[in-house]
């Protein structure tokens, strides 16, 4: 079993989506070739914010761990997770009847069974076929007006069945055009489309947990480069 580079772990509970408010643990992996200019887990991939030390945990000690805590469900994410070879990973945790959770850009083919997959597309790295074809879940992230039109007549949403959450970007999640562009697109559309937002944020549940990092959201950063345009 190959070791895994994990920014961070821990218990908490799913903000978002289908599996909203169920205890969820979290792992977080290393590394992200996608570099969207708003990342709220930089952290993971910008130099100016790696750890000093990248932590590398097997994945039975991970699912182990997991397993320990009593969560519902465990969430994969990132970074960008589907970089990495995650068999061993969601073998070990399914092994222990924990429902495997991904959160992915849909860029890279998925290794290793899911029980649910979150799609949330980048402009940067267009999501494959093979892995629109795997979706549970879409998740837009909204950081202007004309965002949900312009991933509406680029991606095939409404063909899956899957849900498709408009979230506003944390940064704009008080932004008035933002806001009103999502409102406006669920009343004049309705099903899959559906109004999202990162509910978990508000309870600060994720901090109470110390295995949990701060946040390191590049937009959230003073004098921030921003290295890639999403
Ligand atoms: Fe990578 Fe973009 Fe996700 Fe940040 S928000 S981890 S840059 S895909």
């Amino acid at each position: 079993m190959k070791d895994l580079p994990v920014y961070e772990r821990f218990h908490s509970w799913q903000g978002e989506g289908v599996h909203m408010g169920k205890s969820a643990f979290f792992i977080r992996l290393h590394g992200c070739p996608v570099h969207c200019s708003w990342c709220d887990s930089a952290g993971t991939w910008h130099p100016e914010h790696l750890p000093e030390e990248v932590e590398r945990l097997a994945p039975d000690e991970l699912a182990e761990e997991a397993f320990s805590s009593g969560c519902e469900i465990v969430v994969i994410t990132g970074g960008e997770p589907a970089i990495h070879n995650l068999h061993d990973l969601a073998f070990q945790l399914r092994n222990r009847n924990l429902p495997v959770h991904l959160e992915t850009c849909g860029a890279y083919p998925i290794r290793g069974e899911m029980d649910w997959i979150t799609l949330s597309p980048k402009w940067n790295a267009m999501p494959i076929d093979e892995c629109l074809a795997q979706t549970d879940e879409f998740k837009l992230i909204v950081e202007n007006p004309d965002d949900v039109p312009k991933w509406s007549e680029e991606l095939p949403l409404t063909q899956t069945g899957a849900p498709v959450w408009l979230h506003p970007e944390w940064s704009k999640s008080k932004d008035q055009a933002v806001l009103g562009s999502i409102n406006q697109w669920v009343k004049d559309h309705g099903a899959p489309y559906r109004a999202g937002f990162q509910l978990h944020k508000l309870f600060e549940v994720d901090e109470e947990d110390e295995r949990s990092q701060p946040v390191r959201a590049l937009s959230h950063l003073p004098g921030q480069e921003t290295p890639g345009e999403s």
